[in-house]
């Protein structure tokens, strides 16, 4: 009795072979997110008590384009949803963020360097010349009376006269201006002009310009974290009616319905704006490159005001220029059509009128497919020089050919900035998540459908796949950022790989490897429309992709977005036994047929480390009486021989190097060149987090084995998935080195008697020896010296051989830890 428990624990240490400790990757993620309340439910949709406040907006607006500033009067109403009262409100002031007092604040780079050309100095000093920033000049209540505010950078408290009930709504009237900013003198300007010398022309990109509500929320209380230039925003929706007053010669793309085309537009381009609302397949040309031209020469001083309402939407921004052309089309969704329309100066020819307005199209039609259809009127793209930036209905997009010549790379990076911005009406202009708390909310959702998108129309374009962050994951551990960081905590190198790729990486390893596509989809539909015009959480994507889909992600989740774990799988040995049926009578108790199974026992360990030696013999014996209990008439060993016979049975160890766990595919190349693949779940690594082993059976013969061969799980080191493996030392190496001839070898091969009272067997196959404990699989012993060697899969085991002198017989020594046992070779 004792024997035996020693002998199971000996080898129970043996199958867990892990010296790392247990690091819970499959427990509940309960702990790390936000815990579900009367707001956010468990299940990850908005709660029974869910609320959120409303701002609407009445603004005027002028735009002076002698002075570049911008000047308005807005009233807000705000209504307080929330169950509480208020006594102040805090606004929105981003222009702020380039104002001098704020030096250090939004200034994301300040270092020196010995060589900085002119516009990194400007970056860096910032336009130290330049008025940036807001004149507030007046906050009023509806009666007219001013309130006290206080101003705190990019953020403004409006000290109400009277508290703010809940559910109660108030007016703010406030009047503003700000000299706006020239985008090419600023670092991350999302907004501002352009001006174009050759013709003394001006675009403006207006945007994050008028006082904006911060976010109230069950959350954050006010979301008023200071805008630091990364982290963007947080808003409340609400109903908006515009007036922008411009040159009379400026053609305004803006968030919105117009609402006087018969006092901006021409009777022509009325015309043609009818025309392009029945125009499915192509754009009509409102204002075509001559009309721009010519339009671009007038110089008007005389204004006229344009009117734009936009309902329910969380924020508003427009582009002002007398340099724009104008394309527009219809696209039919299954419960909307919209119009999607581009506006761009000549500069952007031709690709912008081949490319622009069709890329609106392709996002409209592939978003509103995975979540919801487009909901609103319009959805506009305007060129500009440089970067894209998503407001509601209108995105700024950059992307321009070079003397009417573009690169491939170039087209497609811009194709991509147009499908990616107008995809943020999605993410987060409708799905309206904090970005300046979780830019991996809106960025990563978004680049995931963009990514999509590209992939599915327009094949053979580049496209994010797991490959693509197998660079930034396996990066230096010491920099890198779990997903799960604040906006502003991230660095500017890394957010892009970190914020937008990772999150996309991730939900496509979701959708094609680990939920399928039909779960996936679902669930991705059901967070999209549970959140709609709402304010989601990450616990509140991650609790609805799971309810939606009877799913348990949170092993995903819990590495993917909250570690800095990489995927790294090595197919460390794949051993091959082979049935076939004989009559022996060796240690058969009952002289019943025996099976041997041929095991590779040498081809895994072997010099070649490949197949090439075949199966090696080890035995299977006849189930033991006592096991068959009241089965005994279910179990037919002979059967269950007869159904093996001649078949291969491969057993696989796969080692968990970088971490994160993940669903294993395995390829099989058998020797008559065919190919088969097995998916293991992730699941394999619930009971042992770094190594596993699974047993396959086979028909055919197996010539190599791969690991991911589709390059799914963006494993970070390819070179370790592949068996027969190419080592640059190996094993055979090591005994050349250690200098063991082959009859020392000999004179270890044997049985060895234990004194506990089992059996051990050492072998030999070329210049390896193996060891097999009676009935396990055979584990390859190297050497650390003459006597001494260790068993492979087993790191803290020992084995060695002494001869004794007396009898001058060989002894074996097996030591684990402080456990060891004796033996004495038998034969
Ligand atoms: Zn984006």
């Amino acid at each position: 009795m004792r024997t035996t428990i020693c002998l199971l624990l000996f080898f129970a240490f043996n199958l867990q072979a892990q010296n790392q400790p247990w690091k819970g990757k499959f427990e509940p993620i309960d702990n790390m997110i936000s815990p579900p309340n009367a707001y956010r439910s468990a299940s990850g949709a908005p709660g029974s008590a869910y609320w959120q406040q409303r701002a609407n907006y009445k603004i005027k607006a002028v735009l002076d384009e002698k002075n570049n500033t911008i000047t308005g009067e807005e009233t807000i109403t705000y209504f307080n949803n929330s169950p509480d009262d208020l006594s102040y409100l805090w606004i929105q002031l981003e222009q702020n963020v380039n104002k001098k007092e704020n030096e250090d604040f939004g200034s994301i780079n300040n270092r020196m360097k010995d060589s900085i050309t002119t516009r990194q100095m400007q970056f860096l000093t910032r336009a130290i010349d330049f008025p940036a920033g807001y004149s507030i000049k007046s906050v009023k209540d509806a009666n007219g009376n001013n309130i006290k505010t206080m101003v705190n950078n990019t953020m403004m408290k409006v000290k109400l006269n009277t508290v703010l009930k809940s559910g109660e709504s108030t007016k703010l009237l406030i009047d503003w201006s700000y000299p706006i900013t020239d985008r090419s003198m600023f670092l991350l300007s999302r907004e501002g002009y352009e001006y174009f010398p050759e013709d003394d022309n001006t675009v403006y990109l207006i945007a994050h310009w008028f006082p904006r509500m911060a976010v109230y929320n069950d959350t954050e209380g006010w979301q008023n974290q200071q805008f630091q230039k990364l982290g963007e925003f947080a808003l409340e929706f609400g109903d908006y009616e515009v007036e922008i007053t411009v040159p009379q010669d400026h053609v305004v793309a803006s968030t919105g319905t117009l609402q006087n085309p018969e006092s901006v537009l021409t009777k022509t381009q009325r015309k043609r704006l009818e025309q392009a609302k029945k125009s499915f397949d192509k754009p009509v040309m409102v204002i075509t490159k001559e009309e721009a031209e010519a339009n671009e020469k007038e110089k008007s001083t005389k204004q006229k005001t344009w009117k734009f309402n936009a309902k329910n939407v969380r924020d508003f921004a427009f582009a002002s220029s007398r340099k724009f052309m104008w394309d527009a089309q219809a696209v039919k969704l299954p419960t909307n059509t919209v119009m999607a329309m581009s506006f761009y100066p000549k500069e952007g020819l031709p690709v912008w009128q081949e490319e622009s307005t069709k890329a609106i199209m392709h996002a409209l039609q592939v978003y509103s497919e995975a979540t919801f259809d487009y909901p609103y009127p319009v959805c506009i793209s305007v060129n500009t020089s440089n970067i894209g930036m998503e407001f509601p209905m209108i995105s700024f997009n950059g992307g321009r050919p070079k003397n009417g010549k573009i690169s491939d790379g170039a087209k497609q990076g811009m194709v991509g900035t147009i499908i990616h911005e107008v995809g943020h009406n999605w993410f987060p202009m409708i799905v309206s998540s904090d970005e300046r708390k979780w830019m991996w909310m809106d960025e990563g959702l978004n680049t995931f459908l963009h990514q999509r998108t590209v992939a599915e129309r327009y094949p053979g374009w580049n496209s994010v796949t797991p490959k693509s962050i197998v660079p930034f994951m396996s990066g230096d551990k010491d920099i890198l950022r779990p997903i799960m960081t604040n906006s502003d905590n991230e660095l500017l190198s890394q957010f892009g790989a970190n914020f937008y790729l990772k999150p996309t990486v991730g939900l496509q390893i979701l959708r094609n490897s680990v939920m399928g596509k039909e779960l996936f989809d679902e669930a991705f539909k059901e967070y999209a429309n549970r959140w709609k015009y709402k304010h989601p959480n990450p616990a509140d994507l991650f609790r609805t992709l799971e309810d939606a889909s009877a799913t348990d992600l949170d092993w995903f989740y819990r590495g993917w977005f909250f570690t800095t774990d990489n995927v790294d799988m090595e197919l460390s040995n794949v051993k091959w036994f082979k049935v076939y049926e004989e009559n022996s009578n060796i240690e058969d108790q009952k002289n019943n047929s025996k099976t041997k199974i041929a095991a590779n026992g040498s081809n895994a360990n072997a010099k070649a480390k490949d197949f090439s030696n075949g199966p090696e013999v080890v035995t299977m014996t006849t189930t033991p009486d006592q096991s068959y209990g009241q089965f005994l008439s279910r179990i037919d060993d002979a059967a269950v021989r007869k159904q093996l016979s001649g078949k291969n049975i491969y057993e696989v160890t796969i080692k968990n190097l970088g971490g994160l766990v993940m669903p294993v595919t395995i390829e099989w190349i058998f020797t008559d060149g065919t190919s088969e693949t097995n998916t293991l779940p992730s699941d394999i690594w619930r009971r042992n987090e770094y190594e596993i082993q699974e047993t396959f059976i086979k028909d055919k013969e197996v010539s190599k084995v791969n690991l991911d061969p589709n390059f799914e799980f963006a494993d970070t080191n390819m070179e370790n998935n592949s068996f027969p493996k190419t080592e640059s030392v190996s094993e055979f190496d090591t005994f050349k080195e250690n200098k063991i001839t082959e009859s020392v070898l000999d004179t270890y091969v044997g049985t060895y008697k234990m004194d506990p009272g089992f059996e051990v067997k050492i072998y030999r196959k070329d210049m390896s020896l193996y060891i097999n404990f009676a009935g396990q699989p055979a584990d390859s012993l190297y050497p650390i010296s003459e006597t001494e060697f260790k068993v492979k899969g087993m790191p803290n085991a020992k084995v060695e051989f002494a001869s004794n002198k007396e009898t001058n017989k060989m002894t074996i020594k097996l030591s684990k830890e402080d456990e060891s046992y004796k033996g004495v070779k038998v034969e």
